[in-house]
């Protein structure tokens, strides 16, 4: 690892100005779970390190009823696993979480730095962008609130402004709905090779008709992606298995998959539909029963 220079924010205020004084040459650093191994092998060599693990204030999960949920920058992957309230209320999130890297990696990266690292096998951006997620972007004497399906520009690569920090997320409630996140890697655990969270609102009058629906898909293109044209299908249809095969196959086809030592092309696209069948299939249920 190069040499660089350590700051400690103290508040958020603090680490703005310094993300700002130092620009392209800093990065923030909170959990270090993805930015220390970068900087060990060398793919960035930041010279100004801002340290922000420290703003306990962006260490929080709040919920209200009337605003939903809304989650701290500096969250820890495994407080969201643990939250009783995520639990009750969100519980893709939570279930999520538990696959999500191993205990270790939990207890130490932050949900801002796993989103920030805009990495294409995030499992969170999907859960989160199926959720119907916003991030708040706090920068020197700047606040802009955006919809986290716009946060994304590309493979490793966000709209965040180099004095800018993601200082938290917010999903607002819904009733009658339901969600799942679900993932084909090696194993449980690992980053996924094709990941699909779907979300999905019942009709209040008509159980059995779709209000709405997110269908996202993880690491098949440089970024999380729905597939509109799958949901704009089941959006005010009622739900049936061969409605759903259409959509998956849909939805298949709108993804970008890579070729790699993981699998072809076609096998990823394969995998897609399947879960995307399965995870609508499975939210139409959670969306009655949770
Ligand atoms: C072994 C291993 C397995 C993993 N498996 C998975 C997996 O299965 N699924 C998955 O989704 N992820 C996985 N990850 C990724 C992991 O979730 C992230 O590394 C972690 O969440 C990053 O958070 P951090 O707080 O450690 O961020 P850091 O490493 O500190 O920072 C990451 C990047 O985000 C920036 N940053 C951090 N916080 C902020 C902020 N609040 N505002 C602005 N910029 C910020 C930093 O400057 C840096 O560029 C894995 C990681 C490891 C090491």
């Amino acid at each position: 690892m190069d040499n660089f220079k350590y700051f400690p924010a103290k508040d958020v205020t603090e680490a703005c100005a310094l993300l700002a004084r130092y620009g392209e040459e800093a990065k923030a650093l909170s959990g270090g779970q993805s930015l220390v191994s970068m900087m060990k092998e060398k793919f960035i060599s930041p010279s100004y390190i801002i340290d922000i693990k420290g703003i306990s204030d962006l260490d929080y999960i709040r919920y209200t009823k009337d605003d939903g949920l809304r989650i701290g920058g500096l969250t820890t992957h495994r407080s969201v696993e643990k939250s009783d309230i995520i639990r009750e209320k969100f519980f893709m999130l939570a279930e999520m979480e538990y696959t999500l890297a191993s205990v270790a990696v939990r207890n130490w990266g932050t949900v801002g730095g796993n989103l920030c690292s805009a990495d294409p096998a995030s499992d969170l951006a999907p859960t989160l962008i199926a959720l119907g997620a916003q991030v708040t972007l706090t920068g020197v004497d700047t606040e802009r609130v955006v919809r986290l399906e716009e946060f994304f520009v590309d493979s490793f690569e966000t709209i965040l402004n180099e004095d800018e920090i993601l200082t938290e997320i917010h999903i607002p409630n819904a009733i009658m709905s339901g969600g799942i996140h679900t993932k084909f890697a090696r194993r449980a655990t690992d980053l996924a090779v094709v990941s699909v969270a779907t979300y999905l609102t019942l009709d209040v009058s008509n159980h059995d008709l779709c209000k709405d629906i997110r269908i996202v898909m993880g690491s098949v293109n440089p970024i999380p992606s729905r597939s509109k044209r799958a949901e704009e299908l089941i959006k005010g249809q009622k739900i049936n298995d061969v409605l759903i095969e259409k959509a998956a196959q849909i939805a298949s086809e709108d993804i970008q998959p890579t070729a790699d030592l993981n699998g072809t092309e076609e096998f990823k696209r394969d995998i897609a539909r399947v879960l995307v069948q399965r995870t609508i299939k499975e939210a139409a249920v959670r969306a009655r029963t949770l």
